[in-house]
């Protein structure tokens, strides 16, 4: 596959900039911080340009491109009139460091997600800062630690479902916790014996998302809220499952004290490129102080937005300025063009559309645990292995046959497993071949096994060596990588 920089010839430019009319008396940079010779960028001409990058584009999978079943990851589709809506030129331009008396409608805008965010999570308030879920995560542990300093009660161990997302436990070191594991029973929930075996007074909290990522809600939340709270620790609440359950049952109202939310899964926003998040995070009223400043407030009298520096028990700054503001513009827009009522919508649809796939496939890709689930399943390869076939060999198959796989192995709890989460945004008919392609790469495994081992042969490159490309990262383009892998 060819790079920018093969297509490069000397000389040529996609644009042309004019002479200035003008002579520089001084030169704008001085000439000691001067490049000596100039930078090694590809010269090409703009027509060069777009087609080398529409054609990378067209190689690539994205789910403007078809349905993208990833667990975990809510690749729902994203309406177009959320990408219009931020690019405004009012919000798109807007610098932050704009008076608050020209930018008052994007501080209105900030305020009203705010009091939506915190109706939907059943919170008193709201951070934008955080730019995407694990860093809500480690702004949510930030402020247990600056809630039971101010008690002075330093704790050490935070308690983390076996299930959990592999950022939960991360997010906890980085806030200088230890890990503590609380195992699931076999029911796939929280084992409630051994959580109230671990709980003492040195627990900071417990971490859990709600449902579960094995798809399943957690009965027993308000008996782990009470026992929780019953040893003073708090309950963080991780909303990247929110998408199951708007307008349904709030975190608040299960006893949560702290609630990240991930707008760009469950408000749409384009992700999984690496691109800007947003992560706001949530908290009940004792919790407020410790929020990161500034805070938008609203002054009834002169009708004025503002930001509220002044917060002496903060955490402090968690982000440059306010966050992404773009993302949650989308998710504005997105709110907005739904409504409450719509918002219930999307997770009963989110719930529906996972059930009515999980019944197509359920006899050849046994479930985890059976039964009704949540916006997404965990089901199990398992049985395929004595054909010498594995969880990933389906994934692969499954890109051939014209979807994007869901995720394979996790949660690690469920061997061989394969987690599907369809979304609201998918149509009974893209459901119904899904499950037929899920159910002929069934048969392929019987018959053909082979055919599931050489997947995938219709995209640009065959299967990668994952384990290298995740231990040795080399995201960077240089002349010297190039020269090593072409030998
Ligand atoms: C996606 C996800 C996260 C992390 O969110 P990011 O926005 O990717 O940082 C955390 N927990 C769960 C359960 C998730 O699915």
């Amino acid at each position: 596959m060819q790079t920018i920089f093969d297509l490069s010839v000397s000389g040529r430019r996609a644009s042309t900039i004019p002479q200035a009319g003008v002579e520089e008396n001084e030169p704008a940079i001085p000439s000691h911080l001067l490049r000596k010779t100039p930078p090694a960028l590809p010269e090409v001409s703009e027509r060069d340009l777009v087609q080398h990058y529409t054609r990378l584009s067209q190689k690539n999978w994205a789910i403007d491109v078809g349905a993208y079943p990833l667990g975990s990851c809510t690749m729902k589709y994203n309406p177009k009139i959320n990408e219009q809506i931020a690019s405004l030129p009012g919000l798109r331009n807007l610098h932050p460091w704009q008076n608050e008396a020209d930018a008052q409608g994007a501080l209105a805008m900030l305020w009203e997600m705010e009091r939506a965010l915190a109706e939907i999570t059943g919170m008193k308030r709201v951070t934008f800062q955080p730019a995407a879920g694990a860093h809500g995560e480690l702004t949510g542990l930030l402020i247990m630690r600056a809630f039971h300093q101010s008690n002075g009660d330093p704790r050490k161990t935070v308690l983390i479902p076996d299930s959990a997302h592999g950022t939960n436990p991360a997010s906890v070191r980085l806030a200088g916790y230890q890990v503590r594991q609380v195992p699931s029973d076999d029911r796939g929930l929280v084992d409630l014996a051994a959580l109230e075996d671990a709980l003492d007074e040195t627990i900071v909290g417990i971490m859990l998302t709600n449902p579960n990522t094995l798809g399943l809600f957690e009965k027993d939340i308000e008996k782990i809220a009470k026992a929780m709270h019953s040893v003073g620790g708090l309950l963080y609440f991780d909303g990247a499952n929110l998408n199951a359950i708007m307008g349904k049952v709030r975190p608040g109202d299960m006893g949560f004290d702290i609630v990240h939310m991930n707008l760009h899964k469950t408000f749409s926003t384009p992700h999984g490129g690496g691109g800007p998040g947003a992560g706001p995070v949530a908290v009940t009223e004792r919790l407020e102080r410790f929020l990161p400043a500034p805070m938008v407030e609203f002054d009834e009298s002169s009708c004025n937005y503002f930001w509220d520096p002044d917060r002496p028990d903060s955490i402090g700054r968690i982000h440059g300025f306010h966050g992404n503001f773009g993302i949650v513009a989308r998710a504005y827009a997105y709110y907005r063009a739904l409504g409450g009522e719509g918002l219930k919508k999307v997770s009963e649809r989110a719930v529906l559309n996972a059930n009515y796939l999980r019944t197509i496939i359920e006899s050849k890709y046994p479930l985890a645990h059976p039964g009704l689930c949540m916006h997404e399943f965990v089901s199990t390869a398992r049985r395929f292995k004595k054909l010498g076939v594995r969880g990933m060999d389906v994934a692969k198959r499954l890109i051939d046959l014209g979807f994007h796989p869901p995720t394979v192995y996790f949660p690690l709890v469920v061997e061989e497993s394969l987690m599907i989460e369809p979304t609201e945004t998918e149509s009974k008919q893209t459901l119904d071949a899904l499950g037929k392609a899920l159910l002929q790469i069934s048969d392929e495994a019987e018959s053909e096994p082979d055919l599931l081992h050489s997947a995938p042969t219709t995209t640009p490159v065959g299967r990668l060596d994952e384990a290298r490309a995740a231990r040795q990262l080399r995201l960077r383009w240089t002349p010297e990588l190039a020269k090593e892998l072409t030998g």
